[in-house]
């Protein structure tokens, strides 16, 4: 995961923003967005992953509630 390699396109169908970062491929799936491959890893540009962060806001949200207490 991280930062993605230059040239990189977004593997969201109909995409085709340069890519911003990696996520695995069901991670993206589950939060109900189409890819066009079929790999392991999915590349999402800013904008998708800004929709898939939003998605999975829920998560997010508890894995920040943990942090808080520190
Ligand atoms: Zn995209």
């Amino acid at each position: 995961m991280g930062i993605v390699a230059k040239g990189a396109k977004c593997d969201v169908d109909g995409c085709s923003n340069d890519g911003a970062r990696s996520l695995n491929s069901s991670k993206v799936e589950n939060a109900g967005m189409r890819l066009r491959s079929s790999a392991k890893k999915a590349v999402l540009c800013k904008d998708h992953y800004k929709e898939w962060k939003k998605e999975t806001k829920d998560d997010r949200e508890l894995e920040r509630a943990r942090f808080d207490r520190f």
